[in-house]
């Protein structure tokens, strides 16, 4: 039986149990989080509506309501600058018992600091590497994955140079990747050229966020290349609302696509990007929708099966795909 790691061990790929593949129990910009510890937490002066406690706690309540709706594992693609700390995770996932299993990676849209700008993909992949052979932030965390991102800017020079790096990283290691994908650029079908260019086997790629569309015409050819689609963002209605998540979701399995899907929400138990007051806005104005780790297990999933979705069509999403994503 193959193994995957977590970050409180490895486990046998088998144990993943109900998954969630992608959540986040804690999302901060790491360069302000370092220079201003207090910036956007609890702790801030005034405090920033982070609720009683702060993150750690809050991300112990989103875990235990996911652990309460039957969710065994997620996998946390939290990497370099969402301030990815694999002990705060350890930590909720000890106090939870959810499983969670960690990322390498770089989480960027366009910006590349000096350090990266100045080696290649080779050398960029050594550090993925490390991660997952030797270890996270000086811990024996190991790294499960390789997070890497397109947005808006499209596949420029940065986003290509680490997109070389993951699937270099990939094929050293085997570990998969989880390529955060933007429909609306059409950044899919180019982040899958170049993991081919590169040699990675369709089945360990995960473009994320291709729920983002409603687009069966953009969906069906990413998936005729044979990699994993992440329907991934229920409840950020900003990018698709809600029903049309759903329709989209209906269609692909009524197409026979089960074995290629991921539901999730991509959740942030708490997220410092915006100040508080702007973050209630964003809800007053319908951007986001009941958007917490909660509302696949809570309202996806019984809405699919009421409509027709079989036992092991559910299965091979929540249960399955990511044992053979994780471990093919
Ligand atoms: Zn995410």
């Amino acid at each position: 039986m193959a193994q995957v790691h977590t970050v409180t061990g490895p486990i046998d790929a088998d144990q993943l149990g109900t998954t969630l593949i992608h959540e986040h129990l804690r999302t901060q910009d790491e360069a302000a989080h370092v220079q201003w510890p207090t910036a956007g937490t609890a702790k801030e002066d005034p405090p920033h509506e982070v609720g009683p406690g702060g993150d750690y706690e809050i991300a112990v309540r989103e875990a235990k309501a996911a652990v309460d709706l039957g969710i065994e594992t997620i996998c946390d693609p939290t990497a370099m600058f969402l301030g990815r700390d694999v002990n705060f995770m350890r930590r909720v996932s000890e106090e939870t018992g959810l499983q969670v299993i960690p990322c390498t990676g770089i989480y960027t849209y366009d910006h590349l600091p000096q350090f990266f700008l100045n080696r290649d993909p080779d050398q960029i992949a050594d550090l993925f590497v490390h991660d997952i052979e030797n270890g996270i932030q000086e811990t024996e965390i190991k790294a499960a994955f390789i997070k890497c991102a397109a947005d808006e800017p499209g596949v420029n020079e940065n986003i290509e140079k680490v997109h070389r790096a993951a699937a270099r990283a990939s094929l050293r290691t085997g570990a998969p990747i989880m390529a955060h994908s933007r429909p609306a650029s059409n950044t899919g079908p180019r982040q899958v050229e170049i993991f081919e260019e590169e040699g990675v086997d369709p089945a360990k790629i995960q473009i994320a966020h291709t729920g983002d569309t409603d687009d069966l015409d953009y969906i069906e050819p990413l998936l005729e290349k044979g990699v994993w689609i992440g329907l991934d963002r229920y409840g950020l209605e900003l990018f698709l609302p809600y029903e049309k998540r759903q329709e989209t979701a209906k269609a692909l399995l009524e197409r026979g696509h089960a074995d290629r899907i991921f539901l999730s929400a991509d959740s942030c138990a708490t997220l410092d990007w915006f100040p508080a007051n702007v973050i209630e806005q964003l809800v007053t104005a319908g951007m986001a929708k009941d958007w917490t780790i909660r509302i696949v297990p809570d309202r996806v999933l019984p809405e699919l099966r009421e409509s027709g979705m079989s036992e092991q069509q559910e299965r091979t999403m929540m249960v399955d795909n990511a044992v053979r994503w994780l471990s093919t």
